[in-house]
């Protein structure tokens, strides 16, 4: 299931990827603006084992040619309807929004491709080191400002504004002029890394360039939603001009995507809809195929969503029938069979989903051991115990996780676990205080030197210059 939005806060050294828009301002931000903490609340982020196991299938040949990731990608989903999407080391970041208005899996391979492009080519690489996610809001809330002055200027040109709105705009458009000067050579780079990296992964060009050039079209910001990609990537006719040569000479442009690959996509923009957006949204996405099996998937989350459980069974046994090895349709099961309280055959589906699932999501784990937590027998509860340890060994900042994890421990009867799970969960939230309170207790019923209670000191010693990892 695709969770409600939840503040991510507790991940460490967050930084914006390179574009040269967004670093060149952090300094006059940072310096002038004494309210950076009041943009520390957090992205917003969801967490989904489908949307992440797919995503991260984009990122994983375009991250390798780019020599950028040997092992795992994290995937970070901000719950977000604007367009935006940003990598810092192998972290990805992308908005629900940038999904949802992607059509094809390429278009997303495209942004992915042109952002390694800047990772690879070490763009800003300094400051990007030293940028925290609360500094990274601070640039996203200046990249916005920033756009609203560029929209004055052309609202100006018309004769519309006064005087003091002159002046804003003449210094966005300022600004605007000196930042397309400073970051043009990176950009052109990362669009020639970005070909690069599709031509070695056999894929065309297409999506970026369309992407970009719809970025390109339209400054005028009335009406639509601002996007901050847009912003931190101005698109001069110059730059998509070159870029299309690139794409069109690439042996691969006519390649479209795989039939699965855009299967999944299909899916995954209307569960986004879905879940994020409403009845409306998923009508607009199954008009163009209602019979097409996202159609039918979307249709069945919405009466899971918003209508009648049992319909919703029904809607989900048929793809089942139609795909037994998808993961994510079982998942669906769970979560309709635990809605209508029936933890024992949610159980048994959310294990179908995690033996099915190949990216082994942690989130699917984590599922399971709340569903045989809910059965409650002391048999089922020690399997949730086991089922929440792998689901945090796959994905260790999940707090919530801990929070089951230490009910579970508290229900066996296992204190000082409980204890010290309760530290992680609150680590994990970012509340430092909670977390040493409930790491000191656990360390009272803990052998001094055993695994537990060093990582409880590990806790109690946190500071912020000394994350833990
Ligand atoms: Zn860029």
């Amino acid at each position: 299931m695709l969770s409600r939005p939840r503040t991510m806060i507790a991940r460490s050294k967050i930084a914006r990827a390179a574009c040269g828009f967004a670093t060149l301002l952090l300094a006059a931000v940072v310096a002038v603006s004494a309210s950076v903490n009041a943009f520390a609340q957090g992205v917003p982020v969801v967490r989904d084992a489908e949307i992440e196991a797919l995503v991260r299938d984009y990122a994983r040949p375009i991250f390798k040619a780019a020599g950028l990731a040997n092992d795992g990608i994290d995937i970070v989903l901000v719950n977000d309807q604007s367009f935006n999407a940003f990598v810092t080391g192998r972290r990805l970041f992308i908005n629900t929004g940038a999904l949802v208005a992607a059509e094809t899996p390429n278009e997303i391979i495209g942004v992915i491709a042109h952002e390694a492009g800047h990772i690879a080519g070490g763009h800003q690489q300094k400051l990007r080191d030293q940028l925290d996610r609360a500094k990274t809001m601070a640039i996203i809330a200046t990249l916005l400002g920033a756009g609203a002055m560029v929209a004055g200027a052309t609202t100006n040109s018309r004769g519309l504004a006064g005087a003091g709105m002159g002046v804003a705009a003449g210094g966005g458009e300022m600004a605007q002029r000196s930042i397309l000067a400073y970051q043009r050579g990176e950009e052109i780079t990362a669009d020639r890394s970005a070909i690069t990296y599709l031509n070695a992964t056999g894929q065309s060009g297409m999506g970026m360039l369309k992407t970009f050039g719809r970025f390109q079209s339209a400054l005028s910001l009335s009406g639509t939603q601002l996007d901050p990609y847009r912003i931190s990537h101005p698109m001069p006719q110059e730059r998509i001009a070159n870029l299309e040569a690139l794409v069109k000479a690439s042996p691969y442009v006519d390649n479209v995507d795989p039939p699965t690959l855009q299967q999944r996509h299909d899916m995954m923009r209307i569960k986004i809809a879905a879940y994020m957006q409403g009845q409306a949204a998923v009508s607009r996405l199954m008009r163009k195929n209602p019979t097409s099996l996202a159609s039918r998937y979307g249709d069945a989350q919405q009466t899971y969503l918003y209508g009648n459980p049992g319909a919703a069974l029904t809607k989900t046994a048929a793809l089942i029938k139609e795909q037994p090895k998808n993961p994510y349709f079982q998942e669906l099961r769970g979560d309709i069979l635990m809605k209508v309280n029936k933890p024992k055959d949610a159980a048994d589906a959310y294990a179908k989903a995690v033996s099915l699932d190949p990216a082994r999501s942690g989130l699917l784990m984590v599922s399971l051991g709340q569903a045989l937590m809910a059965v409650g027998t002391p048999d089922s509860v020690k399997k949730a115990v086991t089922q929440l340890n792998n689901g945090i060994g796959r994905d260790k900042e999940n707090a919530e996780a801990y929070r089951y994890l230490a009910q579970a421990y508290g229900e066996l009867g296992q204190i000082p676990a409980a204890d010290l799970a309760t530290a992680e969960g609150h680590y994990y939230s970012a509340d430092y205080k909670n977390a040493k309170i409930f790491a000191m207790r656990a360390q009272q019923k803990l052998k001094r030197g055993e695994p537990g209670w060093l990582r409880a000191q590990d806790i109690i010693n946190y500071t912020p210059s000394n994350k833990l990892k």
